[in-house]
């Protein structure tokens, strides 16, 4: 299929790109880098040793989303593009609706036109807020506690919205919960511009040294140990549920909305160990107070995305802990100052997927 991924150069929607390229499906990314790296499209073409067709474009300029759709026809979109911090949201909360609402609304205006009525969407458990009880199902009450969790659930409406007026119009709603690990050949992995919000992009900048001590948020949780309890899954078994979404908009001919979690709660401890355990590096941290907005625990029930997509989380927090600290170990410094030895061999690579990314090679390549 030739399938369009906004915000394909970002952390969960480059590993996408990798799982779907290897499905055999053409990509066409679209990004801004407004939170990435061009670099991340070398990286890609070593991973799938196929040309990463590119377009630079913003989602809040209705040209730039027009422009996309001018060539061949898309079988399906994948829109990760929004921005995602929690804190910048609160700060910000402007910058994250016109960001994030105006840029899903251009898109979906530029679909319809184009008769493209395939779009995996990017959700986040994030729309619960702070669950009545654990697991978390689909049914559960929508209660989000910031502007970002607020841009997402209204544009979870505005897709459902469109579906309910296009009869043809299919989405699939995919609610991640906590979304870490990197691609195990270590060459794309999550990279965070300042201090990280999240805890395991966190835990690893400890391990390697960047960042003195973790600061434990809280550890008088009504929980197993007192820390906070999440449902981290693999990116790697995240990504591979878009290409499962997208068989199932294709093939079943109809909408979803499903979690997407190993069904199993974490606390900040265990996670601090098995990271210790795979990275043998230790992790100084301290406990401090809570962090403001927090909740105690939220996990996943995943039964609904395995019944209705076959999918299930198969890489377990060992796992999710190794690739990270590959990813970061090799990458210190994430995608800004790769490793010396690798700089000039990476930078032949972007030169040559930007040889290789404008629009009408990608159209050449479909025709063809
Ligand atoms: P990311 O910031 O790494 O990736 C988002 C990508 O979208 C970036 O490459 C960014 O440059 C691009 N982008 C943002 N606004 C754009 C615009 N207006 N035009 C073009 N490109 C734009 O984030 P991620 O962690 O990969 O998250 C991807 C999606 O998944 C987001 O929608 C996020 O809200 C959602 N999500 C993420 C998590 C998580 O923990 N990472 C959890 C739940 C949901
Ligand atoms: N956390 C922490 N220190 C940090 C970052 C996070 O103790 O520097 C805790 C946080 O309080 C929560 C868990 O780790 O209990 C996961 O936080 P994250 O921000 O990664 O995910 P979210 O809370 O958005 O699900």
């Amino acid at each position: 299929m030739r399938i369009l991924v906004c915000g394909g150069a970002g952390y969960i929607g480059s590993h996408a790109c990798a799982v779907l390229a290897e499905r055999g499906h053409d990509l066409l990314v679209a990004d801004n880098f407004i939170n990435s790296s061009p670099r991340v499209l070398g990286r890609l073409r070593r991973i799938t040793g196929r040309p990463v067709f590119f377009q630079q474009a913003d989602l809040r300029v209705r040209a730039d989303v027009d422009a996309l759709f001018e060539g061949p026809h898309f079988d399906a979109v994948v829109h990760f593009a929004a921005l995602k911090a929690v804190g910048d949201s609160c700060r910000r909360p402007l910058a994250y609706f016109e960001n994030n609402i105006s840029g899903t609304i251009h898109l979906l205006q530029a679909m319809q036109a184009a008769g493209a009525k395939r779009l995996v969407f990017s959700s986040s458990a994030t729309v619960y807020g702070d669950p009545d009880s654990v697991p978390v199902r689909e049914d559960a009450a929508l209660r989000t506690t910031n502007p970002y969790g607020r841009t997402k659930l209204v544009m979870e409406q505005l897709i459902g919205d469109l579906c309910e007026s296009d009869p043809s119009f299919r989405a699939a709603n995919l609610r991640y919960f906590n979304p870490v690990g990197a691609h195990p050949s270590g060459l794309i992995g999550e990279d965070p511009g300042g201090v990280p919000d999240n805890l395991m992009p966190y835990v690893s900048q400890v391990a390697v040294g960047r960042r003195a001590r973790l600061q434990v948020f809280g550890g008088d949780w009504p929980t197993v140990d007192g820390t906070g309890v999440r449902d981290y899954l693999h990116v790697m078994d995240l990504a591979r549920a878009h290409a499962d979404a997208i068989d199932y908009l294709v093939g079943e001919d109809r909408s979803l909305t499903v979690n997407l979690g190993t069904g199993r709660g974490v606390s900040v401890l265990e996670l601090v160990q098995a990271f210790a355990r795979a990275s043998g590096c230790a992790i100084p941290y301290e406990i401090v107070a809570r962090r403001a907005g927090d909740v105690a625990q939220v996990y996943a029930d995943p039964s609904l995305a395995q019944r209705l997509l076959g999918w299930r989380a198969e890489l377990d927090l060992d796992a999710m802990c190794r690739d990270a600290w590959r990813w970061q170990s090799t990458n210190p410094d994430g995608y800004g100052k790769a490793a010396v030895e690798q700089a000039a061999v990476e930078q032949a690579a972007v030169e040559q997927a930007a040889g290789e990314t404008a629009l009408h090679e990608w159209a050449a390549l479909a025709a063809g």
